[in-house]
């Protein structure tokens, strides 16, 4: 039986949104010091490539994603997509926990400074569907990778964390994950959360933070 379609769009669909249009908004000229000479975007967990996919769509020709993720067969179903999609030239696929992704992104990319250049970064957090439901994240190592991401982002960039409670430490996380941007400087960020209040169990919820332009600087300057 076909599923009745429902008007609200999916958590996954609002992240898209978001992201999407911070990469309309950086496309704008605006010129400057630091500007990055290509788009850059971080998947901070690869997992079914999805996401990869998109972000390869949103940096363009010319741009790059690094997608992270601690499994193999996550990285290795997030290949097979991009290739299928052409895109797979877009994107360095890391096998290395995204607590680590500024290490990882200094070792990969040594010519470039990125902290400060990134345009998007998303989490879709919890394990990988149809595989091993062990291999799940975990709120100290998401709220270390949330941390860096932070660091990394560009102004006018956005941040995505999909959080999926219906796993062990599912709750925890996502208690973790709203604190953490509970705790970002309103004056420097503009931070959404959606959930879904009437359900008791496996909720979602959709972190989106959005780096702001500093004030005073008329929108042009870059960290
Ligand atoms: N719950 C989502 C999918 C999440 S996939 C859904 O239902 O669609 C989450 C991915 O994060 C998995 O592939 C897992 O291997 C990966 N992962 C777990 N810990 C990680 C870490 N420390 N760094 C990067 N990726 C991690």
């Amino acid at each position: 039986m076909r599923e009745r379609a429902v008007s609200l769009p999916a958590l996954t669909e609002i992240a898209h949104r978001a992201v999407a249009r911070a990469f309309e908004a950086r496309a704008l000229p605006k010129g400057g010091d630091g500007v990055p000479a290509f788009p850059f975007a971080v998947d901070a967990t690869a997992g079914n490539g999805y996401d990869a996919v998109f972000l390869a769509r949103q940096v363009g020709e010319g741009g790059l994603v690094a997608a992270f993720d601690v499994q193999e067969a996550a990285l290795a179903a997030t290949r097979d997509r991009l290739a299928a999609e052409g895109l797979l030239g877009r994107v360095r696929l890391v096998r290395s926990g995204h607590e680590h992704m500024e290490r990882e992104l200094a070792r990969l990319f040594p010519a470039l400074e990125l902290r400060g250049k990134v345009t998007a970064i998303m989490f879709n957090l919890g394990f990988l569907p149809g595989s091993d439901k062990a291999v799940t994240t975990a709120a100290p190592t998401t709220v270390a990778a949330l941390d860096a991401a932070s660091r990394l982002l560009t102004y006018g960039g956005v941040l995505s964390a999909h959080v999926y409670t219906g796993h062990r430490g599912g709750m925890e996380e996502d208690r973790a994950v709203l604190a953490w941007s509970a705790a970002l400087s309103p004056e420097e960020w503009r931070v959404l959360s959606l959930s879904q209040p009437n359900k008791a169990r496996n909720l979602e919820r959709l972190i989106l933070a959005e780096r702001l332009f500093p004030k005073g600087k008329g929108g042009a300057g870059r960290p």
